[in-house]
């Protein structure tokens, strides 16, 4: 009696539990074999997707049924490299001296939810005060809706280099910072650094391994790192789990890291031949940033939006971007989408696809670095990055065909992450 008891209970749990999400996919962009496919269905049940067949599956029951047949549905977005912490706008330089860290934390949540709202179901937060360690965590603990964010913490520079979080300031304020703050010179320092950023609780490492655009500094392309130091950094990471992503628009600084053995370049501007050969030897990825050169070049258009030393910067090194994206693309080099989000406005990390595509890379080969390539290069392809059986139920769709007007893709208007639906 007790036995056929417990039997039935199981049977009325095991239904409760196959209540499922049932998703009519018009067109459905398979990642995997660059096909679209028409009139599917995708079944998703808590945050897995546990299956995906042919036709419209009529639901049982209390299944949840979403009409999807006049758009096209995708894994949801990767963008490989954002800041969630900030947002450009022409005081942002004195934000460095007046914010406190819920200051960053406050706006950080409207940015995150704008990111997931556009269809960015994850995130790799390349740099910031470390408040985006706090910001991936109340989005993981559901306190807030976000993207899944991978975060870097405070990035790693060298003195009076582009993430030197002092750099430009008068003397006196301008101090000593060291490993902790993310200023590193030497080897030691470099392992400290790298240990730290493990103890602060940060996903992966982000160095400045050349000058950069908006930092307050003559140089946007000097090398900035010794090889050694790259070197015992991407040594250090792989004894923590941790990729290593450089900032690099300069050649030598890109040969350096390269050869050393990092994971990604980032924005790459000055990439030439023997750098994309260099690249396609080690396999390392390129995250082209083409959204964020876009902007800096049009925002040092306005007088007075940026220091003196940095609008020249952004003149040269913004405009140059696109071109590198195509020459790269041309000769094969890996790469995953990525835009710079807060460099420009969050919410516009779709016009990547734009530029994408107008660089010479067909839509589908641009989803694909925005989906199954950047989860790859995070080191989580087996749990997203594909609308296939068994990953995390992180989906999206846009309004009618994107692979007819690439404007689309900023159109939309379904957004699942982890199995939960934010938007329809
Ligand atoms: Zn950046």
């Amino acid at each position: 009696m007790r036995k056929l008891f417990v039997l039935v209970m199981l049977c009325i749990a095991g239904s409760a539990f196959s209540q499922k999400t049932i998703l009519h996919c018009g067109k459905l962009v398979d990642v995997k074999t660059g096909k679209v496919l028409t009139e599917m269905s995708i079944l998703v049940e808590g945050n897995r997707i546990t299956d995906v067949q042919k036709g419209y599956i009529a639901g049982a029951g209390s299944d949840k049924v979403f009409n999807l047949k006049s758009g096209t549905v995708m894994p949801g977005w990767i963008d490989s490299h954002v800041h969630m912490e900030h947002e450009t706008n022409p005081g942002r330089y004195m934000e460095t001296f007046t914010f406190n860290p819920a200051d960053y934390a406050f706006q950080s949540v409207r940015f995150a939810e704008r990111t997931l709202m556009i269809g960015f179901t994850t995130v790799r937060d390349l740099g910031g005060t470390g408040v985006n360690i706090s910001l991936r965590n109340a989005i993981n603990k559901g306190t807030i809706p976000g993207p899944r964010v991978y975060t870097a913490g405070k990035s790693i520079a060298t003195t009076g280099g582009h993430a030197d979080p002092t750099n430009g300031f008068r003397n006196g304020l301008a101090t000593d910072p060291g490993p902790e703050e993310g200023v590193v010179n030497g080897v030691d320092d470099c392992r400290q650094a790298v240990r730290q950023r493990y103890k602060d609780g940060s996903d992966l490492i982000k160095i400045t391994a050349s000058g950069g655009v908006l930092s307050v500094a003559k140089s946007g392309e000097n090398p900035q790192f010794t090889e050694e130091e790259i070197k015992t950094i991407v040594e250090t990471a792989k004894d923590y789990g941790f990729q290593v992503a450089a900032h690099c628009h300069g050649a030598e600084a890109m040969k350096r890291a390269v050869r050393a053995g990092v994971n990604s370049i980032e924005h790459g501007t000055y990439m030439d031949e023997e750098i994309m050969k260099l690249m396609k030897e080690r396999g390392t990825w390129y995250v082209p940033t083409l959204t964020a050169g876009h902007a800096v070049g049009d925002s040092a258009k306005k007088p007075g939006y940026y220091p003196d030393l940095v609008t020249p910067k952004a003149l040269a090194i913004g405009p140059k971007i696109q071109g590198t994206f195509a020459k790269a693309y041309k000769a094969g080099v890996k790469i995953a989408f990525g835009t710079d989000a807060g460099v420009y406005a969050h919410g516009k990390n779709w016009l990547e696809f734009v530029f994408m595509t107008e660089g010479g890379m067909p839509l589908m080969e641009a989803i694909q670095a925005a989906t199954v390539s950047a989860s790859t290069l995070l080191g989580v392809s087996h749990i997203i990055g594909s609308i296939e059986k068994g990953k995390l139920a992180d989906i999206v769709a846009v309004e009618g065909d994107p692979f007819t007007d690439v404007q689309k893709m900023g159109k939309v208007n379904f957004v699942m992450k982890d199995g939960k639906v934010y938007k329809n």
